[in-house]
């Protein structure tokens, strides 16, 4: 039997319309082809499911998706509550000049101010307490301060639950023991952060806010039937609105099926999204009247990691939460150049990581780019807490192209393949990388470039963006700014897919906050 409003992905776009829709009414499923996860679930130990396979994903259906190709990598979360599983509790909004160009011109700042509020709130978005500053947050600040920005440094809205009278010297204090328990708005329990530093791998007290915690736990409870190791292929019309094909992954198999609804919103991410519109138009051409637009206008949201070597400082990033605190210089006092600064931190795992595979050579270029940039990030041997993780977002060009191509070398269907080099987006990243220069100088630390960066011109990004981009028609863009996708009624985009131009700050927030947008006029238009 169709239901109302499938909803395909579960990460901030999903979980924001599955709410919303639940809420109104609407019987709603949502797809998921990542697990769910729990804290006893969560990956540790070697041989744990830490990686999704896209050419595997019956094998291989763990936490990151890391997808090498040409000149760039994407990082990803898969799973129940998608990117807020792995993310860095970053929660801000965009500037109000990234909405001057590049946006139809409904999608503004002041529009969006709600939206914003709305999505703060059901995050329950703070900032770290002064008292809980991890060495990182006071070396951002220090820095700062050194070379003549002491203005521009302030702690960023995290997505965590903090406890007031946690201090980082009461003895225990890095036990998740003594973080406190509660039940959240939405009926799940939660614990308060103690600074375990674990973030990117599964907060293991809960302390993060992720949207599986509040929008989708309240889109549970009022019916929405959350459906994990789910792949949706491709949609296609069906008499009364669309069939989606879906793989379900059992017991390393995947089994085909049929999914109808409605109303469709794919929230699938940046890459996830756009795949299974070129899949529907261009392979299985159900959809074939999607606009050439698609897969235009990708962006890497200008993430850039510049490694500082702090031989005289305790700097311990694997203490706190992974982000905390920004030196913003999205005004453009840099050449122009529009970006922010960002401490980062990191789960000592990595270190491990590095110390069995320090000293092989893998035949693998794959693994070889895995173990430069590992390398990079835990710096040079003899510790891992002198190592500052200078780390960046900016305006790029957002002049990436997605694809479908066929491999000569694979059976099978196409692949999807992001053409991207960083020739127009290079004066941004010089900028960031002169800064980050200029930061770990005046605090007495080494910057060290990634090998990436230095040997190719490879950038890794956690910010994928674009793909299905929001316009004013469908000879520039894919979606309107409702997300409705030009000439297909009941058919809606809300995810990073949309986002037109780089937002050059960490973009969960305002994703969230345009998907709570157009969830709204999916409401207001009625069944
Ligand atoms: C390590 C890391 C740290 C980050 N830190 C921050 C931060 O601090 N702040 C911030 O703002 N952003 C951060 N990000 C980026 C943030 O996670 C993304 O911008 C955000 O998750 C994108 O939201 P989305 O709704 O577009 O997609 P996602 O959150 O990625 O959700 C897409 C969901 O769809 C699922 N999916 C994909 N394809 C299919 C399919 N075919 N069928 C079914 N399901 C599918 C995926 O498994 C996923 O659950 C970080 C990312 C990473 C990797
Ligand atoms: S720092 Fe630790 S306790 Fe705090 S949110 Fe991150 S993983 Fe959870």
């Amino acid at each position: 039997m169709a239901t109302d409003a499938l909803v395909i992905g579960s990460g901030f776009g999903g979980a924001v319309v599955a709410c919303r829709l639940a809420e109104a009414g609407y019987r709603v499923v949502v797809l998921e082809r990542g697990r769910r996860w729990e804290p006893n679930t969560f990956p540790r130990a070697p041989g744990d499911p830490w990686t999704w396979d896209q050419a595997d994903p019956a094998n291989s259906n763990g936490w990151l998706d890391l997808r090498m190709y040409r000149r760039v990598a994407v990082a990803q979360g898969a799973g129940v509550g998608g990117g807020s599983l792995i993310y860095a509790n970053v929660s801000i909004e965009a500037d109000p000049a990234t909405f001057a160009s590049g946006w139809p011109p409904e999608i503004t700042f002041d529009e969006l101010r709600p939206h914003y509020v709305t999505v703060g709130r059901m995050l329950d978005v703070q900032t770290i307490p002064r008292s809980q500053w991890p060495a990182r947050t006071d070396l951002m600040a220090e820095a700062a301060a050194r070379v003549g920005h002491r203005d521009r440094f302030r702690p960023v809205g995290l997505a965590v639950t903090f406890d007031p009278n946690w201090t980082p010297g009461d003895s225990g204090a890095y036990d998740a023991a003594r973080s406190t328990r509660f039940v959240n708005p939405q009926g799940r329990e939660q614990g308060t952060c103690v600074h375990l530093g674990e973030c990117s791998i599964g907060c293991p007290v809960l302390a993060k806010n992720t949207v599986d915690l509040n929008y989708l736990a309240r889109a549970e409870s009022l019916g929405a039937d959350v459906r994990p190791l789910t792949i949706a292929r491709s949609i296609g019309k069906d008499d009364d609105g669309y069939e989606v094909h879906v793989e379900r992954i059992e017991n390393g198999t995947l089994h085909p099926g049929v999914e109808r609804a409605r109303i469709v919103v794919l929230a699938a991410g940046s890459l996830g999204s756009t795949e299974v519109l070129l899949r529907s138009r261009d392979v299985a051409r159900t959809l074939p009247g999607l606009p050439e637009a698609l897969g235009v206008g990708w962006s890497t949201n200008g993430d850039f990691l510049t490694i500082g070597w702090h031989g005289d400082r305790d700097v311990a990033p694997t203490r706190g939460p992974t982000i905390t605190s920004a030196i913003d210089f999205s005004d453009g006092a840099v050449g122009g150049r529009q970006f922010v600064i960002e401490d980062g931190g990191f789960p000592d795992l990595l270190s491990a990581y590095r110390r069995r595979h320090q000293r092989s050579f893998s035949p693998w270029r794959r693994r070889r780019l895995l173990d430069a940039a590992v390398g990079t990030l835990v710096g040079d041997p003899g510790g891992i807490d002198h190592v500052m993780p200078w780390f960046s977002q900016g305006r790029d060009a957002a002049d990436g192209r997605l694809r479908l191509r066929k491999r000569w070398w694979l059976f099978g269907p196409p692949q999807l393949t992001i053409e991207w080099n960083a020739d127009a987006s290079r004066p941004t990243i010089e900028a960031i990388i002169d800064t980050h220069r200029q930061l770990a100088q005046a605090t007495n630390g080494r910057p060290i470039l990634p090998a990436t960066w230095r040997l190719g011109s490879y950038l890794i990004t956690p910010h994928p963006l674009g793909g299905c981009r929001m316009g004013t028609g469908p000879d520039d863009s894919v979606v309107d700014h409702g997300g409705a996708v030009w000439g297909h009624p009941n058919l809606y985009v809300a995810d990073g897919s949309i986002v037109p131009t780089a937002i050059g700050l960490n973009p969960s927030r305002t994703i969230a906050a345009l998907a709570e947008r157009i969830a709204g006029r999916i409401v207001a238009a009625g069944r």
